[in-house]
């Protein structure tokens, strides 16, 4: 079902999804407005999403759907009519959530809405007041070392007003009403790998699995962080029952080593399957413990609904200088780390799916192998020491209460090999299905 895509349609799927993200990365995004509906218009073209629109004001647990923000331009410009920082040449320029400004001030003034990084003079940082009515503008340090004693014009154009949240949703009904839940943000603007990784990797999984039979059914949810999960959890109260386990994608295309974050009780079935997927890679990788302060698994773990919902990254967010400013850009991610990760999701889904629990059906001492012919198909023509290894693995816990990622963690052999092992002797009858995953 899953088996490994050609190295065309592979190079095809990395160089696509980054594509994707350069199409995406100019788009002036936040947690509401256009900028979000555009981006899920062009993910649109590759998945069927629903577009959801929640009017401000919607009470969604102890919050409330914002108004709805919009931008135009905004501009600094010196005395002499030079515009010395310009949204249009940076989305990040502007605070985010800015109110609309139009006035000439001093620079002492102005200075107190001006953000730099002194200690990155050459990058924009990444802020916003969504919760504040406030302006602001983001510029480099090197930007506001360069400004004198001079009257500024300032421009924000900007409408902030009673409209909607947007979200998008996909879900592709499997054998079960049992849901995987696979959820990305799409509120930040030019922003590569906190962010446009993630949505574009989410694109690709959906695009993937859209004409796949599945045992599971699947939800893909494109919200904006944090208000979005909320509003998603207070309106579809009622799915959460169905939602069996469930991960967050984001900062998944840099060039660092993966990392996991388990859920909130650390010890479920998706912990096992992501942690395994790593190992089974062969790669540098990192566990980490659920944090009340990550993403929006904070949302969905929160002690009312305690979803085992995990997060599988590269470098986690914050643990990069790039992190919330200009330079998690274009080049701070790249196609073979996207594609690195596309895969291990595809993993992940890859055990889900076929995580089922055998019962042997020679359970008394082992069968003769050798007569059935099975020693000459496996591993091909020659028979390799670790196929026999994972094949008397098999056997020996296909007891119908060990599933083959019970065995596959216990046997140290990888997933792939176990499962393959396991469809050998169930076509040989060695095996019979006692529980479908
Ligand atoms: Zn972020």
């Amino acid at each position: 079902m899953y088996t490994p895509q050609s190295s065309k349609k592979a190079d095809l799927t990395a160089s696509g999804m980054y594509d994707l993200i350069k199409k995406l990365y100019p788009i002036p995004r936040s947690i509401t407005g256009n900028g979000v509906r555009q981006t899920l218009k062009i993910i649109s073209k590759k998945i069927p999403l629903k577009i959801h629109e929640v009017p401000t004001g919607t009470k969604v647990f102890d919050w409330e759907v914002p108004k709805e923000w919009n931008i135009k331009d905004a501009y600094i410009k010196d005395s002499r009519g030079k515009k010395i920082v310009d949204f249009k040449k940076s989305n990040l320029h502007v605070l985010n959530y800015s109110f609309s400004v139009e006035k000439k001030m001093r620079f002492s003034e102005l200075k107190k809405h001006l953000h730099t990084l002194p200690d990155h003079p050459d990058w924009i940082p990444y802020l916003s007041s969504y919760y504040k009515e406030n302006w602001g503008f983001c510029l480099t340090h090197k930007q506001l070392l360069g400004m004198k004693d001079d009257f500024y014009e300032v421009v924000i154009d900007s409408i902030l007003e009673k409209g909607h949240l947007t979200y998008g949703e996909l879900y592709l009904p499997g054998k079960k009403k049992q849901e995987i839940l696979l959820s990305c943000y799409i509120c930040h603007p030019s922003l590569c790998n906190d962010n446009l990784s993630g949505v574009v990797l989410l694109t690709y999984l959906a695009h993937y699995l859209k004409n796949l039979k599945t045992n599971y059914s699947y939800r893909f949810l494109f919200i904006p962080e944090t208000i979005g999960a909320i509003t998603w959890l207070c309106l579809n109260e009622d799915k959460v029952s169905q939602i069996k386990y469930g991960l967050v994608v984001t900062c998944v295309g840099d060039s660092g080593h993966s990392t996991y974050r388990k859920t909130r009780d650390g010890n479920t079935l998706i912990d096992k399957v992501v942690e395994k997927v790593l190992l089974d890679a062969g790669t540098p990788y990192k566990i980490e413990d659920f944090s009340p302060c990550g993403s929006d698994e904070r949302q969905f773990s929160s002690p009312g609904f305690n979803m085992p919902v995990g997060s599988l990254m590269r470098t986690p967010h914050g643990g990069y200088d790039e992190y919330h400013t200009s330079a998690d850009n274009l080049s701070f991610i790249n196609s073979p780390c996207l594609l690195d990760s596309f895969y291990k999701y595809l993993g992940v889904i890859d055990i889900l799916e076929h995580n089922n629990t055998f019962l042997n059906l020679n359970p008394k001492c082992e069968p003769q192998l050798g007569r059935r012919g099975i020693y000459t198909l496996l591993g091909g023509k020659k028979e390799t020491p670790i196929s026999q290894v994972a094949m008397f693995w098999v056997l020996n816990f296909s007891d119908g209460k060990h599933s083959l990622l019970d065995i596959a963690i216990r046997s140290g052999i990888n997933f792939k090999q176990i499962k393959e092992t396991a469809d050998l002797l169930l076509a040989k009858d060695l095996l019979k299905i006692s529980r479908i995953n």
